[in-house]
C-alpha cells in the first residue's frame, strides 16, 4: 500500500530515509530550509521543498496535517527539533519520529510526544560492536530494550539435530521462529525439522536468554 511520508531535514539520515522510502514507491514530501540539499534531493522525492520546519504557518500550508507520518532529522539544531515536534504533535500528526542528538534532547523529545526517537549513530555503532563480538549474529532487530529477534549461523554443535533435540525453549527460553537455507525461509518449522549446514536460524527471545544461546547453545 502506498502511504505518505513528510521528512524534515535533510542531512545524512534524513535524505538516506528518503531515498529509501522514494525506492519503496511511497509519497515522500522532503523538506530542508537549505536550498542546496532540498535540490539535491529533488530527484528522490515526490516533492521537496524549501522551508523552515519551525514555522508553523508553513507547515500549515503545506497540509502536513495531511501526513500519518512525519520523520524529523533536523540534526544539530536541537531548539528547532523539539519546536517542529511540539507543532506537529499539537496538530495530531498520528506518527513523529524523530532523531535525538543526546540523551537530553531524548528525554524532551519522549515528554511532548514523539512517537519513536532515534539515535542513528549510537544504534549503528552499537550495531557494529554486536557483530564484531560475535561470530556466529549475521543480523538483528531490537523489538525493545529487553526483547531482540537474531539471526545466527547452525555450527557443528546444531548441525544434524532436530529442533526437538536442540530444545531451545526450555533450555534457553527463546523460540525459533524460522530457518534459513540455500532453497528458501522455512517459516514456523516443526519439531521435527533437522538443522544442516549452512543454516541460519532466526530467533527470538530476551537478549540476556540469546546471548545464553550464543555462548552455550550453538
Ligand atoms: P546527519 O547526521 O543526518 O547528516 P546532522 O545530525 O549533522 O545530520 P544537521 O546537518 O545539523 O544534522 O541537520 C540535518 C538537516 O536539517 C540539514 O540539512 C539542515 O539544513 C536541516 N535543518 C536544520 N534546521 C532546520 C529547520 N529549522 N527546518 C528545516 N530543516 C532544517
Amino acid at each position: 500500500m502506498r502511504k505518505q511520508f513528510a521528512v524534515i531535514g535533510l542531512g545524512r539520515f534524513g535524505s538516506s530515509v528518503c531515498h529509501e522510502l522514494n525506492e519503496m514507491n511511497h509519497e515522500v514530501l522532503a523538506i530542508d530550509n537549505d536550498e542546496q540539499k532540498v535540490d539535491k534531493l529533488s530527484k528522490h522525492a515526490t516533492q521537496a521543498i524549501v522551508a523552515d520546519g519551525t514555522d508553523e504557518k508553513m507547515l500549515k500550508n503545506i497540509g502536513i496535517r495531511n501526513f500519518d507520518h512525519v520523520i524529523i532529522a533536523i540534526g544539530e539544531d536541537i531548539q528547532a527539533s523539539i519546536l517542529c515536534t511540539l507543532i506537529l504533535k499539537e496538530m495530531n500528526i498520528k506518527q513523529v519520529w524523530v532523531k535525538a542528538q543526546n540523551d537530553y534532547h531524548h528525554k524532551v523529545l519522549d515528554k511532548i510526544g514523539a512517537d519513536k526517537i532515534f539515535h542513528p549513530e549510537h544504534d549503528m555503532g552499537q550495531r557494529i560492536a554486536e557483530f564484531l563480538t560475535s561470530e556466529k549474529v549475521i543480523d538483528y532487530i531490537d523489538l525493545s530494550e529487553d526483547f531482540s529477534i537474531i539471526e545466527i549461523i547452525a555450527t557443528k554443535k546444531v548441525i544434524g539435530k532436530t529442533l526437538a533435540e536442540m530444545d531451545v525453549r526450555a533450555k534457553y527460553g527463546c523460540t525459533i521462529l524460522a530457518i534459513k537455507h540455500s532453497k528458501g525461509v522455512n517459516v514456523t518449522p516443526n519439531a521435527d525439522e533437522t538443522i544442516k549446514e549452512g543454516d541460519l536460524l532466526v530467533v527470538i527471545g530476551h537478549k540476556n536468554d540469546l546471548k545464553r544461546f550464543q555462548r552455550d547453545g550453538i
